[in-house]
């Protein structure tokens, strides 16, 4: 607990997911999840719609019971125990607050609903208020304030128990993309303010992701498919669906030639393949900034097929060995234009070799973001 932080918690932190299974029906949307979110980290659960990412959060909280597994939250097992017993706060997309009560009452809500005794309820609304900056506002209704202003109420009253776990789903989803960079900042502060709570982020949007996690769960069609801080999944994912879905990728099918060769279509590559064996399919990952113009290593001659501006770089992409590959251009002078040849290369050190088909098709949805469906688009073409 740290000293003269109202809100500091001594409530039990860290989550366990031990083989959490979780079907409605014959569906089973989470797949023997493990998973450890320490005390004090913040873990995003990454993935696109209907990847199970909302049903963990939920087994969490207890407002889904698994099939099997357990949930265990500062080592204690609390699958059995009702949402109300497990020291957990929870934030939803749509604010939830209730529209008849003041911000006060609003705030004081979970409080009694956990037995808090009355004489200290008003000092921690202000508490949990002041948390996100909101103390001034308490006397007003919710339809009185703006969406991202509803928000921080509605993360105050989850703190207001001081709870030893936070769980947020899609908490700036309702928000416009102004307010969303803002609240960021807001959940970094928060999180740098509360150092023993564990939080537990839902999101399809990778930049929430890598803005605020200390790691990532990525999650597609109810398992986890990799793990990892957002450095390490961004420079060295595990999967192709990893590649794609956390930043930008360029995935091209190779084939293992021997120890660090590969061969593209008819031309030979030096990458790092420690583990692949001759002859084998796989994929090669390159991010479109690392690639460069020009001679160079593993230089690829091709064509241009397109060319976009985009303020502080070019994106060049250019059919090459009958790919598409994308290259992310600083201070390119002379931009080439569409049908020019051109010459890309990358090092043969940013260049990270993926098993082919660790791809599961991308659960396509409109929320989404763009740039998976790009890479795979460049991956299968
Ligand atoms: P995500 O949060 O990744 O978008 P969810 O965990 O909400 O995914 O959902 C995973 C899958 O479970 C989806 O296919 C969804 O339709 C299904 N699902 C979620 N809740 C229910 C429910 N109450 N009854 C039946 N199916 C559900």
């Amino acid at each position: 607990m740290s000293p003269g932080n109202p809100a500091a918690t001594a409530a039990p932190s860290g989550i366990r997911f031990d083989g959490v299974s979780v079907a409605y029906g014959e569906n089973t949307v989470l797949d023997r999840l493990d998973l450890t979110v320490e005390p004090g980290e913040v873990m995003a659960l990454l993935g696109p719609s209907g990847s199970g990412k909302t049903t963990a959060l939920r087994a969490v909280a207890g407002f889904v019971r698994p099939a099997s597994g357990r949930v265990l939250i500062g080592g204690r097992d609390v699958t059995p125990l009702p949402p109300n017993q497990r020291g957990i706060g929870m934030v939803v997309q749509q604010y939830a607050l209730f529209p008849h009560l003041k911000v006060k009452d609003n705030v004081a809500f979970g409080l009694k609903a956990h037995r808090t005794p009355k004489a200290e309820i008003a000092g921690r609304v202000t508490e949990a208020l002041e948390l996100v900056g909101m103390a001034a506002y308490a006397a007003r209704y919710p339809r009185e304030l703006s969406g991202g202003q509803q928000q921080r109420v509605a993360i105050a009253r989850a703190l207001a128990i001081r709870p030893g776990v936070l769980l947020l789903d899609e908490p700036l989803s309702a928000l416009d993309a102004r307010l969303r960079s803002g609240m960021l900042a807001e959940l970094a502060r928060l999180h740098r303010e509360l150092p023993d709570v564990s939080i537990l982020y839902v999101t399809h949007d990778q930049v929430e992701a890598l803005t605020l996690a200390d790691r990532i769960a990525v999650m597609d069609r109810a398992r986890l498919q990799d793990c990892g801080t957002p450095e390490e999944l961004y420079r060295r994912p595990r999967t192709e669906f990893t590649a794609s879905f956390v930043g930008n990728a360029n995935l091209l099918p190779v084939t293992v030639t021997g120890p660090g060769r590969v061969d593209l279509a008819g031309t030979a590559l030096d990458v790092p393949t420690d583990t692949a064996a001759p002859g084998a399919a796989a994929t090669l990952c390159v991010r479109p900034h690392l690639v460069g113009i020009g001679a160079g290593p593993n230089a690829l001659t091709g064509t241009v097929t397109e060319v976009q501006w985009r303020g502080s770089t070019h994106r060049v992409h250019a059919e090459v060995a009958g790919h598409r590959l994308m290259a992310d251009l600083r201070e390119l002078r002379d931009p080439p234009a569409l049908g020019d040849p051109v010459t890309l290369h990358f090092a043969s050190e940013d260049a990270v070799l993926l098993p082919a088909g660790t791809a599961p098709e991308a659960t396509e949805s409109p929320e989404a973001p763009e740039t998976p469906k790009k890479a795979q688009a460049v991956a299968s073409g």
